[in-house]
């Protein structure tokens, strides 16, 4: 873990458990609260100096990344007057945005999800296209800057212009960005963007939307004027000066060297294992983001099996009651079911070594041999 993230935790535990020091409440007027109140605002200045964002006061704090997509989706849809909207996403979107979507399709909106090719690109072309035909009716269009499954990167500079011309609102779904996308910086300004705080070393249970000045939504929590009554609710003032600490940590993270790491890892899989492939490979990917598939290995063994190890690797799909459902983004790249259960997905973070990589390639070598040298029923069960 990173030594800022550290301090940001040790920040945390210690407001925690100084209650006569931290009782207050950022929206009381007394001393506790001033103190608590300016605890935000320096982390929202943090934030914004962190990410590039010209007005602090855009960031609005909310509890995660997916209530932030949550508040932009529904949001857009519940401020418009009539009924006559149409969103425009992607198939390979987290479910944050496609559970989303399917909610406010069902309450009448119109969903267009672009696909993706089998590098996991998107082809803006086809934005355009949808654009077209969606005209005439409210649109947003909210797109990820880059895939958790793969890493894959979307030309969303390009995306959000396109969207300015045709008069759609742009949202950006970053979680997976700042720390890990070369050169990412929002100082051009979109109109709403989703931010999470773990996603950069900070603690789980905070996030950001980014609400351009003039962008009018509609609440998804009501009952006080916080966050210039945009959000309603108590603020996490730890958690948020926690999320400030870890941003103030970006600006040092060597991302060349967490792409070369990630680029020997890939190296070293494929040469010691034959019969490996990676997902997006070819198309630009975050820097720390490897989507590693082994021929004749499927299912949950390799999981568990790395688990054992010793490793916290994820499968590239959701884990669902104990079983694995295959990966809609992996499905949307056009592999099958079974291909689309399997997937392993390795995100190496800014303190990895070498020598970790080295072993977990070879763990990784040990386990594919043990699953591949299994009987064809037990290596295929899912
Ligand atoms: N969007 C993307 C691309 C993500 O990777 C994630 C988390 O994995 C989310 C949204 C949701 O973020 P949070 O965990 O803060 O709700």
């Amino acid at each position: 873990m990173e030594q800022g993230a550290q301090g940001a935790l040790l920040l945390y535990s210690s407001s925690l458990s100084d209650p006569s020091q931290n009782f207050g409440n950022a929206s009381s007027i007394h001393w506790a609260g001033r103190k608590a109140k300016s605890a935000i605002e320096d982390s929202r200045e943090q934030i914004a100096l962190a990410l590039g964002i010209a007005e602090p006061e855009d960031i609005c704090f909310t509890a995660s990344a997916t209530e932030s997509i949550n508040t932009a989706l529904k949001g857009f849809f519940f401020h418009q007057p009539k009924a006559n909207v149409t969103f425009i996403s992607s198939a390979v979107e987290h479910d944050a945005t496609l559970d989303t979507l399917a909610f406010l399709k069902d309450l009448g909106a119109k969903v267009i999800l672009l696909p993706v090719n089998s590098r996991g690109e998107l082809n803006l072309g086809d934005l355009q296209s949808a654009l077209e035909e969606a005209r005439g009716s409210s649109i947003m269009v909210s797109l990820m800057a880059a895939n958790n499954e793969t890493g894959v990167i979307f030309p969303w500079e390009e995306a959000a212009a396109l969207a300015k011309k045709a008069g759609a609102l742009f949202h950006l779904d970053a979680a997976q960005a700042p720390g890990k996308l070369p050169g990412f910086s929002l100082a051009n300004p979109l109109d709403l963007v989703s931010l999470s705080a773990h996603k950069i070393g900070g603690p789980k249970g905070v996030g950001g939307l980014v609400i351009r000045r003039g962008v009018k939504l509609a609440n998804l929590l009501h009952g006080g004027a916080h966050e210039r009554s945009r959000r309603a609710g108590t603020m996490n003032v730890a958690g948020i000066a926690a999320f400030a600490a870890a941003a103030g940590t970006l600006a040092g993270r060597d991302l060349a060297k967490m792409e070369s790491l990630r680029d020997g890892l890939e190296k070293a899989v494929l040469e010691a294992i034959p019969g490996t492939h990676i997902q997006g490979m070819g198309a630009k990917r975050l820097v720390n983001t490897s989507n590693f598939l082994f021929d004749d290995v499927r299912g949950e063994g390799l999981l568990m099996s790395m688990d054992m190890e010793g490793f916290a690797v994820s499968s590239g799909s959701a884990c669902n009651s104990g079983s694995i459902l295959p990966s809609h983004v992996l499905l949307a790249m056009g592999l099958d079911k079974l291909a689309a259960q399997s997937a392993l997905r390795v995100s190496i973070g800014p303190g990895n070594t070498e020598a970790e990589l080295q072993s977990f390639t070879q763990a990784l070598a040990r386990v594919v041999e043990r699953i591949r040298a299994q009987p064809a029923r037990a290596r295929l069960r899912t």
